[in-house]
């Protein structure tokens, strides 16, 4: 029998997190309360399935066999008990969080664990009853194609969930790095702080966005400019984990006012078609 993984949140990155756990070998149920976005990402699973077959990366049969263990489902309530790991992936709220996790500890799996971006683990074990199963797995978007993990290691995280936190890594793929829990880790706290000044910077009128972004690909050998990368992570997600890393360390994460501005207009980037950039069927035009 297959060992099992959850995923709860079947967004942006929580579709990710089941494709690469199923490629792996897993058995995935992938949870999900929004109908419509359930059935988006069931739809986006078999695309992405079929695009690693054309591309070769995946035979046929392994993508059938893929597909076949993965599973939507829309209440925690429905996976079977004793799952070898749940990840929760959604919004970085942290008493949405926290409720999604008590429920999760309660399946009772052997690993558990949050792909917040920015709130402390710290603050999310208390909703854990075993904190010492639990620990941060932050993916990358796309989970597919991005090699890092950053795994967080919470004050209450035992050595051994940290040991199966980096062999899980492997397992998937993907090259960890182990890090300390503070809001932001290492990751979002540089990356948020360079695209919240590219955000400033187009207030100011410095340049236009592909320029900011040009400035930075060419000049800095950044694969991709801060503005497009805040489209492809989503405004509304950018614009809470501004908030969390603002309360922990003051105004320097005070996210701008054109930032807010665009989140209310429903300017969410890649997702609603419109950031920085206007995107057709997940192109950038
Ligand atoms: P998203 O808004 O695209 O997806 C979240 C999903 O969770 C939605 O489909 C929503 O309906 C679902 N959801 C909400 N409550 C639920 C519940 N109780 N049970 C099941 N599903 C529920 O968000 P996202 O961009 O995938 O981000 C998810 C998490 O990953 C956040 O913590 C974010 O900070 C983190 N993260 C995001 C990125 C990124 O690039 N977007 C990268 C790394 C980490």
């Amino acid at each position: 029998m297959n060992e099992r993984f959850v995923v709860v949140g079947a967004g942006t990155m929580g579709l990710g997190i089941a494709y690469v756990a199923a490629t792996a070998g897993y058995r995935v149920d992938l949870v999900e309360v929004d109908a419509g976005r359930a059935e988006a990402a069931d739809t986006a699973l078999g695309g992405l399935l079929n695009r690693a077959v054309e591309r070769g990366k995946l035979t046929a049969p392994a993508a059938a066999d893929a597909r076949t263990r993965l599973k939507l489902r829309r209440d925690l309530a429905e996976v079977a008990d004793g799952p070898d790991v749940i990840v929760e992936a959604v919004p970085e709220r942290p008493d949405l969080k926290r409720a999604v996790l008590a429920a999760a500890a309660a399946r009772h799996p052997a690993l558990l664990a949050t792909n917040t971006s920015s709130i402390p683990i710290a603050e999310l074990a208390t909703a854990v009853p075993d904190a010492g199963r639990f620990i941060g797995l932050h993916f990358f978007n796309p989970v597919w194609a991005m090699a890092l993990i950053e795994i967080v290691v919470g004050p209450a995280t035992a050595e051994e969930t940290t040991a199966a936190a980096v062999a899980l890594a492997g397992r998937l793929g993907k090259d960890p790095v182990v890090v300390r829990d503070l809001p932001g880790f290492a990751t979002s706290r540089l990356g948020v702080t360079l695209g919240l000044e590219a955000i400033r910077m187009v207030a100011d009128g410095v340049a236009n966005a592909a320029d900011i972004d040009k400035a930075m690909t060419l000049g800095y050998r950044h694969p991709v400019g801060p503005l497009e990368l805040t489209d492809l992570v989503g405004l509304d997600v950018r614009l809470d984990i501004a908030r969390t890393l603002q309360a922990a360390y003051g105004d320097r994460f005070a996210p701008p006012p054109l930032l807010v501005e665009m989140v209310e207009q429903g300017r969410l980037g890649k997702k609603s078609g419109q950031g920085f950039y206007r995107w057709v069927d997940g192109v950038r035009q």
